[in-house]
């Protein structure tokens, strides 16, 4: 049983140099936990035993637990996380083939990381094609429950301090849904003292909520910011996604027309592409004269069935004449590659199939 003692990594940088006195032991702890990886205060040995002692009373550094890994062909891997009450939430490592480069021009690393973590346990939006909607929702994750599914990830792959990752908050709930939580993450994320995750790294992905989007943008974190649009008109997507009743499709446009994009970025709008329900060609050309004027890319993802789902994956061609008619017009659009297909890769489907008693952990 974890325990339910306060969760360090919860607090940034700047709140745990309040708690703790002389301030620089909050840099060596914050090394210890973000570039050591450490487990117990036990460890930190450049801090006073008794220091430790009372932290160890206080808090505890292991707010998650990993019930269940699954590996994919294509190397990404799929973790199910305890946490201290008895939820479970999933995260995923995805490897990006796209090699980086030293400046010299040899190669320095065949592969980019990137963690698809979650926000909430289950979400309230909803959505109809959703399997993390079906079961309801459960609670909001802290600040610190968010961090640890990257730190856990990073330390069970070996994955250096210094290597970077980009981060998607695509898993299971809504981000903004859980704005204060998700923002103090984003903070814990890009410390330069901690894992050093530059803000242009980290994409929050959201299903549309207007005033939080604009409430976001205000805070000028230089996060980049993805929609999962998935319709062309209200009336589809009101069916698919029951918030666009609160938040339409004209309301989320204009929010995004006052987001502050960096200028080597776009604003990504995802379209879930289920076939027969919104993968015609008129939808295309909508979406097109929707997004004018905006930095836009679309991403185009296969629908992931599941068993009990109405829904259907789209043919290949079909998403290929829907990708050549938005990019032949100019549109940047690209096809989400079915990462870890093979491992049930759209999230909530891994916790799932544990509830449902499908796999062993
Ligand atoms: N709540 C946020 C972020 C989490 S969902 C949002 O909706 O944007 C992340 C992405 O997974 C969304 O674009 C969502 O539409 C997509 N998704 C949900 N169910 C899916 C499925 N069965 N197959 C493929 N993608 C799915
Ligand atoms: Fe929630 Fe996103 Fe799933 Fe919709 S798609 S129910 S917003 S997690």
């Amino acid at each position: 049983m974890l325990s339910r003692k306060k969760i360090i990594l919860d607090l940034t940088k700047e709140e745990l140099a309040e708690l703790i006195k002389p301030s620089f032991r909050a840099k060596q702890i914050y090394s210890w936990v973000y570039h050591k990886y450490a487990e117990s205060f036990e460890e930190m040995k450049n801090l006073p035993k008794e220091m430790r002692e009372k932290l160890d009373e206080a808090y505890t550094l292991t707010p998650l637990k990993t019930v269940m890994v699954q590996n994919s062909k294509d190397g990404s891997r799929k973790y199910l996380f305890e946490l201290h009450d008895g939820h479970t939430v999933e995260s995923v490592l995805l490897l990006m083939r796209d090699k980086e480069y030293h400046e010299d021009g040899s190669v320095k690393h065949q592969e980019r990381y990137t963690v698809c973590i979650s926000s909430q346990v289950g979400c309230k939006v909803g959505c109809a094609f959703c399997l993390t909607a079906k079961g309801g929702f459960m609670r909001n994750l802290t600040a610190g429950e968010i961090v640890e599914q990257v730190r856990l990830i990073k330390k069970d792959n070996d994955i250096d301090a210094n290597r970077r990752v980009n981060i998607v908050y695509m898993g299971m709930g809504e981000p903004l849904d859980n704005l204060a939580e998700v923002v103090k993450s984003v903070k814990i994320f890009s410390d330069p003292e901690g894992m050093a995750i530059a803000t242009h790294r980290q994409t929050i992905s959201t299903s549309g909520l207007s005033t939080k989007i604009e409430r976001l943008g205000k805070m000028e974190l230089g996060i980049n910011l993805a929609i999962s649009l998935h319709a062309v008109d209200d009336e589809l997507r009101q069916q698919l996604m029951p918030i666009n009743k609160a938040y339409n499709i004209a309301s989320i446009i204009a929010a995004v027309k006052n987001f502050p994009v960096n200028d080597r970025k776009r604003v990504m709008f995802e379209y879930l592409v289920i076939k027969d329900v919104n993968d015609d060609i008129s939808a295309a050309k909508k979406l097109l004269s929707l997004l004018d004027g905006i930095k836009a890319k679309v991403n185009l993802i296969y629908f992931n069935p599941y068993g009990g789902t109405e829904f259907k994956r789209p043919s290949d061609a079909d998403m290929k004449e829907f990708q050549e008619f938005l990019t032949k017009r100019g549109l940047h659009c690209t096809i989400r590659e079915s990462k870890g297909l093979d491992i049930s890769a759209a999230c909530g489907q891994l916790r799932e199939q544990k509830l449902e008693g499908g796999i062993d952990a």
